[in-house]
């Protein structure tokens, strides 16, 4: 079988755009992977948008992962650490879906997890040292801690002359 028509978008392609799947008839999924994609997406938003704790399972794992900090002392937290849970996630969002520091209304998908004492610091790995924030903002703190961003807050947005006040 050299190529497939997919039961989704109703397009013949290459039978190298759709995944093996064993207990199907001919040895391959119904639709392709484009359609495999763009469906697991909409599923993974809909979860997300009826604040499914099944989403803040899979934002609790990549939290609770080391990835790019194994080595450092940020793995080392997270290796001491008890997990943070879904729940735990989800009950911190629900109590204010705000972002900490400029206040933006944050749907799940926007919510940036941030350790305000960071882990590279010692901070920890702990749902008490976690807060709500949007990405400007993280991207904005930096390895700032919590305290230290404050501060830098108020004396950057002062240099900002040019807006009224
Ligand atoms: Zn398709
Ligand atoms: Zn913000």
């Amino acid at each position: 079988m050299k190529s497939k028509t997919c039961s989704k978008c109703g397009e013949e392609k290459p039978i190298s755009q759709f995944e093996a799947r064993k207990d199907s008839r001919d040895g391959y999924r119904q639709y392709c992977r484009d359609c495999k994609k763009s469906q697991t997406r909409k599923a993974w938003q809909k979860w997300a948008d009826k604040g499914n704790l099944k989403y803040w399972n899979r934002r609790a794992r990549s939290l609770n992962s080391k990835g790019s900090r194994r080595n450092g002392i940020a793995g080392e937290i997270i290796s001491n650490s008890k997990p943070l849970t879904g729940l735990e996630l989800m009950e911190l969002y629900e109590k204010s879906p705000l972002c900490l520091y400029c206040e933006l209304e944050l749907t799940p998908t926007k919510v940036v997890f941030d350790h305000k004492q960071l882990l590279s610091r010692k901070g920890e790995h702990s749902i008490g040292n976690l807060s709500v924030t949007c990405i400007d903002c993280n991207q904005l703190k930096k390895a700032r801690t919590d305290g230290e961003f404050r501060k830098f807050l108020s004396s950057y947005l002062a240099r900002f002359t040019l807006i009224p006040r």
